[in-house]
């Protein structure tokens, strides 16, 4: 089967097949990041569904938006490789209305780690999978581990409003020396990418260590050695589950989370840990 590329509901509803449908939702400028997410939905799915939107509603007016690279050729290419049957990429004036109204509300988990950098950022991303979610109307959904705390509150947003839509989380994918792969990487100068190699560095120290005062001040001696070419934003350890920073008698599975500026671009990585296992 040809690849479909849809442009609005009509598209989607006539390129709809029998059997189970999984959309991965992405914003483009794909690499092996979503490749991964994409391999992981054909192996659940008859359909799979990869939107391409770079969502104009979780970007804050100081954010990179109008840089955000768009490489939407290339992307198909990737999706044909993959077997994926629908890019579904719709244009923004026909995802919001200019009088639209109605959002989705992240709450307060929204509102801390990443969302205190980037006020507004997870109401706009639980809109648009929200809105995503009742036009292709998939059984599963796929999203990167990468975006550790969006992911959670995509969970809690199923939850909380009932969707019938399976989230599946997926692995970060790496570069060799440990860089997560991101669509922002390719901003990265030669100089940059070598301080870039300090955030995974330091979420690999950190969760060598026991307790979480150890894990943070081993983490963040990473990241001051990495010197002035990077601008720490934060270093968190929060619990996965709402993303509040757990206390020293923690026990069970923490997420270690950093976001810092590279030059121009800004980068944010975690990883997974166990605290105080029994
Ligand atoms: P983006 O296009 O950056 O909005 O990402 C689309 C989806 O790909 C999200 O669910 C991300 O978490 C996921 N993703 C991005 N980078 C990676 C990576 N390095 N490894 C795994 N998933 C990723």
């Amino acid at each position: 089967m040809d690849l479909i590329v849809a442009r609005g509901r009509e598209d989607l509803v006539k390129a709809r097949r029998t059997g189970t449908v999984a959309l991965v939702p992405t914003m483009g400028a794909l690499h092996e990041g979503h490749r991964s997410l994409i391999r992981q939905a054909r192996v659940r799915a008859d359909q799979v569904v990869v939107s391409i939107f770079v969502n104009p509603l979780q970007f804050a007016p100081n954010e990179d938006f109008s840089r955000y690279p768009r490489t939407f050729d290339a992307d198909l290419e990737v999706c044909r490789e993959e077997g994926v049957d629908v890019v579904f990429h719709p244009a923004a004036e026909d995802m919001y209305a200019a009088d639209r109204q109605v959002s989705v509300s992240a709450g307060e988990m929204g509102r801390v780690v990443e969302g205190a950098s980037r006020p507004g950022h997870f109401d706009g991303v639980l809109t648009i999978v929200l809105k995503l979610f009742n036009l292709v109307q998939p059984d599963l959904a796929v999203f990167g581990q990468k975006d550790a705390q969006q992911l959670a509150l995509i969970r809690r947003m199923v939850a909380d409003l009932d969707l019938p839509v399976e989230i599946l989380g997926a692995p970060t994918v790496r570069e060799p020396d440990g860089l997560a792969l991101s669509s922002r990487n390719r901003y990265l100068s030669d100089g940059d990418r070598q301080v870039a190699v300090a955030l995974s560095q330091a979420l690999r120290a950190g969760a060598a260590r026991l307790t979480p005062a150890e894990i943070r001040q081993t983490a963040r001696a990473v990241l001051d050695e990495a010197g002035p070419g990077l601008d720490l934003d934060y270093l968190a350890l929060v619990d996965p589950a709402t993303f509040a920073e757990v206390s020293e008698d923690y026990e069970g599975l923490a997420v270690l989370a950093v976001a810092a500026k590279v030059g121009s671009t800004r980068l944010i990585d975690n990883v997974t840990l166990t605290l105080n296992p029994a």
